[in-house]
């Protein structure tokens, strides 16, 4: 079902042939990729495996998303670019996404000259499902973008809503669900692939994972998309290193309490934040950040910054003026964070 919404080109790809997917069997001298015969560090001087094979094996035993139905990008930001090149045509076609949400689909949209709809939230900042319906059935854009819990925002969608807008079949639904690990009872559009071919889910390594710096991205979808998306691709996105890191990542047994911490914290700091007098709302979250309505958010901002804390000031996006992001720290962060807020405006 998704070869009608591939761009034509697309369709008729053949896939740029590496020295390296070309080989299959065993070998000891490997003459064919012009690369060095020795490096500083073991094994640098080869090219990575261009299929990821023992980060998408390794996915599969820890996090259930079957390896035929994963693909890596450098950074899920790859992912959402790439599938843009791969359904949209420039000049032509749309994209949706809901406003407020993650900046990089309409960036890589406009890098594309592919037209961004912006369909705003409702007042709880909930998906307006019949609104995106109706903009599906009459300008069928070719990938409509989902974050869940969606950022800045911390809200997680029901699936009942995303699986209404697949079930049109107009178009692709991307899900992203990079913050899905600090939810709790977190229901994944995962479910819904096997359902509806035109669902992909996005997940990363760099947030619950703690491996921003080496860049991980998952696409999950179906087998057909997976085998789109790899052709697609730039044969060698995932460094060796990053794999090697990737796969540390998904090993480490810390993340199970990183996660815990994150969400006894985000309740904590959420009651703090209640109790101040010039927050005027908070936003609750499942994501690994607290999103408030302040009195003041630039002044705030630039008050934090003068004591050395860094946060995220959201007030630009459509219906949340005056609102700071903050990301959940470490404890000793949240402390110097909460003491510094307490000395704000005294
Ligand atoms: N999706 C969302 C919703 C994000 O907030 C971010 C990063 N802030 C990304 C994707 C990008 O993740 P990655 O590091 O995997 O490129």
């Amino acid at each position: 079902m998704i070869e009608k919404f591939l761009n034509p080109w697309i369709r008729e790809l053949v896939p740029y042939s590496s020295a390296r997917s070309e080989f299959s069997g065993v070998a000891d001298v490997f003459l064919d990729a012009n690369e060095s015969w020795e490096s500083y560090r073991p094994n640098l001087n080869r090219y990575p495996d261009p299929k990821a094979r023992a980060l998408r094996l390794e996915i599969e035993k820890r996090l259930g998303f079957s390896f035929s139905m994963t693909g890596i990008g450098n950074g899920s930001d790859e992912i959402i670019d790439l599938l843009i090149r791969m359904f949209a045509s420039p000049h032509e076609d749309s994209i949706m996404i809901e406003r407020p949400t993650y900046g990089t689909y309409s960036v890589f949209a406009r890098t594309q000259d592919v037209a961004v709809i912006d369909v705003p939230l409702t007042k709880d900042l909930d998906l307006d499902v019949i609104s995106m319906e109706k903009i599906i059935e009459e300008k069928e854009p070719k990938l409509t973008f989902i974050c869940s819990p969606n950022n800045p925002t911390g809200r997680v969608y029901s699936i009942e809503k995303i699986e209404r807008l697949a079930a049109l079949e107009k178009g692709i639904i991307v899900v992203d669900e990079a913050y899905a690990d600090f939810s709790e009872n977190f229901c994944s559009a995962y479910s819904l692939i096997g359902k509806h071919e035109n669902i992909v889910v996005l997940r990363t390594l760099s947030k619950a994972y703690g491996a921003a710096g080496a860049r991980i991205g998952m696409l999950i979808g179906s087998e057909e998309v997976i085998k789109v998306f790899e052709k697609t691709k730039p044969p060698y996105n995932v460094s060796l290193l990053s794999e090697e890191a990737g796969l540390g990542a998904l090993r480490d047994e810390h993340v199970k309490k990183r996660i815990e911490d994150v969400r006894k914290r985000r309740k904590e700091f959420s009651s703090f934040l209640e109790s101040l007098d010039y927050v005027r709302e908070v936003f609750p979250s499942e994501a690994n950040f607290v999103l408030f309505r302040t009195s003041d958010a630039k002044s705030l901002y630039a008050y934090l910054l003068g004591k050395g804390i860094v946060v995220r000031d959201r007030s630009s996006e459509p219906m949340l003026e005056n609102t700071i992001r903050v990301t959940i720290g470490s404890q000793e962060e949240m402390e110097r964070l909460k003491k510094e807020m307490r000395g704000y405006g005294k």
